[in-house]
């Protein structure tokens, strides 16, 4: 029994430490990539149901790794939130995509609402303001045409600085949107409080959406809800006519999905805002 005890606490701790190693490779990796500019911004388009324009665009981002190839934000995101190198490739997103969007603009594009990610550690820097205010200058990309995507949880942290921060912001004309919503620890209170323009209704409740009730009836009510509070709404996730039949029927603003385009690179969504 002693030893049997002992072989398994050797491989418990042999297995956590190859985690342990495993993560500080990655992100040794990660910080690499930043430096050799290894990622890139995809964009996904945003949809008006009423006109079925593209409106917009969220920033989605990847990592062009030179052996792997094409490596998703699941496999790399949650790490980087870990260690916090998440403030630098957030960083780069919204200064890559602000650039990405001025470019369009001189090109003589109609504007287009950029959205951009942001995380909590990002917000809780201190100097979020500040990069933001920065970006904007260099790139010359307008304040008004920036949307930032918050979480639930990210506004639940310390609320006085996070409402100081979320008004400046929309002082500044940045829109802000909700991401996720109905995922995380929601409160009205909250939704009252903060200065917001969009929520965007989670995919996991629009999947099934018109056939499950309770799905059909939480999205109703995340529409109702606010439009009272005087906010607009995006559906993620649509993937098919009859979700967005659904939608339109129920006034919802905007959608986003496989629909009408999965994420994709700068040169392929020009064409997809003229074709
Ligand atoms: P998210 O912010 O909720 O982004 C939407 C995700 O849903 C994207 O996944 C998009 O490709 C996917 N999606 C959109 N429409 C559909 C659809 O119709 N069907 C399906 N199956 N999926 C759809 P993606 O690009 O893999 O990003 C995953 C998550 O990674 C994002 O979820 C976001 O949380 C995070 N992320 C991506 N880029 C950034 C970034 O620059 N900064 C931060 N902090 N997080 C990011
Ligand atoms: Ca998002
Ligand atoms: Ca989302
Ligand atoms: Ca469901």
């Amino acid at each position: 029994v002693k030893a049997e005890g002992r072989g398994h606490y050797q491989y418990f701790s042999e297995s956590m430490t190859d985690a342990a190693r495993d993560r500080i490779h990655l992100d040794a990796r990660l910080r690499q990539a930043l430096a050799r500019q290894e990622f890139r911004v995809f964009y996904q388009p945003l949809v008006d149901i009423a006109s079925g324009r593209i409106v917009g665009a969220e920033a989605l981002v990847r990592w062009l790794d030179p052996e792997e190839g094409l490596i998703p934000p699941a496999r790399f995101i949650p790490i980087a939130e870990e260690t916090g190198l998440i403030r630098e490739i957030g960083a780069w997103v919204l200064q890559e995509t602000c650039r990405q969007g001025r470019e369009w603009l001189d090109a003589g594009i109609a504007p287009l609402v950029l959205a951009v990610n942001v995380s909590g550690h990002q917000i809780r820097h201190g100097h979020f303001g500040a990069q933001v205010e920065d970006v904007l200058r260099t790139t010359g990309f307008p304040a008004a045409s920036l949307e930032l995507e918050l979480t639930e949880s990210t506004l639940m942290g310390e609320r006085e600085e996070i409402t100081e921060l979320l008004e400046w912001l929309r002082s500044r004309a940045i829109r802000l949107a909700i991401d996720d919503f109905g995922t995380g620890y929601s409160s009205l209170a909250y939704l009252k409080r903060f200065p917001l323009d969009v929520l965007k209704i989670d995919k996991s409740f629009v999947d099934d959406i018109p056939h499950d009730r309770d799905d059909c009836e939480i999205t109703l009510t995340i529409i109702n809800m606010a439009h009272t509070l005087g906010f607009k709404v995006l559906a993620e996730g649509v993937e098919t006519a009859e979700q967005l039949a659904f939608l339109q029927a129920h006034g919802c603003d905007m959608y986003q999905g496989y629909l009408r385009s999965k994420p994709v690179p700068a040169e392929a969504f020009l064409k997809l805002l003229q074709g």
